[in-house]
């Protein structure tokens, strides 16, 4: 990040800056935020402007609309900010237009003003049906400022064009340079052995991490459905448990796949190891017994450990002892230790070990993408 400038570097004293932050938040039916740690995560640099004379015009996107609607608004996000600044914010209905331009331009050094969510302006996501959104939002501000780490790999108005419309008044904000900062230092030169472990779903959608990270670590774990992908084109028999048909599948050297399996059939378990195949009508929802010894004693040995996906369907209670069992010698472990993911956040937050795990990444796709192709366009677009 030598050739970015930090917030710190930018003259923020009573100009005005626009600030890309991540407040996409899980909002419940009656328009109430069930999790800000998103919101919190972005309070140090948005109290870094207010006490250098700056005033802040924040800018999210929330959810995935397909047009405005209620439901999809950042007005809750306006209130919680205001409770946790213990100040006012003024919310705009838009992002753009003469209400955004007459609130803009009456805002004095220690104002914060948050824009309505970005996405209801189908530009944000598609910037060339509109390249105007992009001027009119870069006209609110004298400074540009990237928070927004967990959003810094799509190529959206607000992350790769805006930016560019402000020459060198540009910068990164403290949670992005702190999540760079940090998967730069453990994974360019981690110190060994490094294990990766990787669960989920869907092999499909991250073949390009699982390349990246075969190449890095020393070990790589895999896990969760996505190995009765590979396991099936190895000719092991998989039962009824989730396989993809026609993905390419990435060359594994230096990975352990798993030895066993809990599964289930008409509400009975039963493991079934590899060797003896899971029979027709069974389904693999977790990792067994032999597979936590295995991979608990790559674990114990490694001073680097990455992991991303669950081992098993974890939201139901029968099948998340895998998951459970992995995080805790995780925990335990006295390596630096990266989590990120959606789904493997939350597993951590149901064990309550959040405060165990070195760092915990607010960008699950992100910082994904930041390790297969070692930078993002985000983060691109604000070298100088
Ligand atoms: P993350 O959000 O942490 O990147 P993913 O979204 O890739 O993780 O995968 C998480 C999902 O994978 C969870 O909903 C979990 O239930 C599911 N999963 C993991 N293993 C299995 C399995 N064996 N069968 C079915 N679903 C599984
Ligand atoms: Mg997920």
């Amino acid at each position: 990040m030598s050739d970015i400038l930090m917030i710190k570097d930018l003259p923020i004293n009573s100009k005005k800056v626009l600030m890309r932050v991540d407040f996409n938040v899980p909002v419940d039916q009656d328009g109430k935020i069930s999790d800000d740690a998103r919101i919190k995560a972005a309070l140090p640099s948005i109290q870094w402007v207010l006490d250098h004379g700056g005033s802040l015009i924040l800018m999210s996107h929330l959810g995935r609309p397909k047009e405005p609607s209620l439901k999809d608004s950042l007005y809750p996000v306006a209130l919680r900010l205001s409770e946790l600044l213990n100040k006012d914010v003024t919310f705009v209905g838009g992002s753009r237009g003469t209400e955004v331009k007459e609130k803009v331009s009456q805002m004095q050094p220690g104002d914060v003003v948050l824009l309505e969510n970005l996405r209801f302006e189908a530009a944000e996501e598609k910037p060339e049906i509109d390249p105007q959104y992009a001027k009119d939002l870069a006209s609110l501000a004298d400074i540009y400022i990237d928070d927004a780490f967990g959003s810094a790999h799509r190529a959206h108005t607000s992350i790769t064009e805006v930016p560019k419309l402000f020459g060198k008044m540009k910068g990164a904000g403290l949670l992005l340079s702190r999540e760079v900062e940090f998967l730069d230092k453990t994974l360019k030169t981690p110190a060994r052995p490094f294990v990766a472990i990787i669960g989920g779903s869907k092999i499909s959608s991250k073949i390009g991490v699982i390349e990246a990270l075969e190449k890095k670590a020393d070990t790589l774990l895999i896990g969760g459905a996505m190995a009765f992908t590979l396991l099936k084109s190895q000719g092991v028999k998989v039962g009824n448990s989730l396989v993809e048909e026609d993905v390419k599948l990435p060359k594994l050297t230096n990975t352990l796949l798993p030895l066993d399996f809990v599964c289930e059939k008409e509400g009975e378990l039963k493991t079934f190891t590899v060797d003896e195949g899971i029979p027709d009508g069974w389904k693999g929802l977790d990792i067994g017994p032999l597979t936590l010894e295995k991979f608990k004693s790559e674990i114990d040995q490694a001073k680097t450990l990455f992991w991303n996906g669950p081992m098993g369907l974890f939201e139901d209670p029968r099948f998340a002892k895998g998951t459970e069992v992995l995080l805790k010698a995780l925990a335990d472990s006295s390596a630096t230790t990266i989590v990120g993911g959606g789904d493997s956040l939350l597993a951590v937050k149901n064990c309550g070990l959040e405060s165990k795990i070195t760092h915990l990444s607010t960008g699950g796709g992100a910082s994904l993408e930041y390790i297969e192709f070692g930078t993002l366009p985000g983060i691109e677009v604000l070298k100088l």
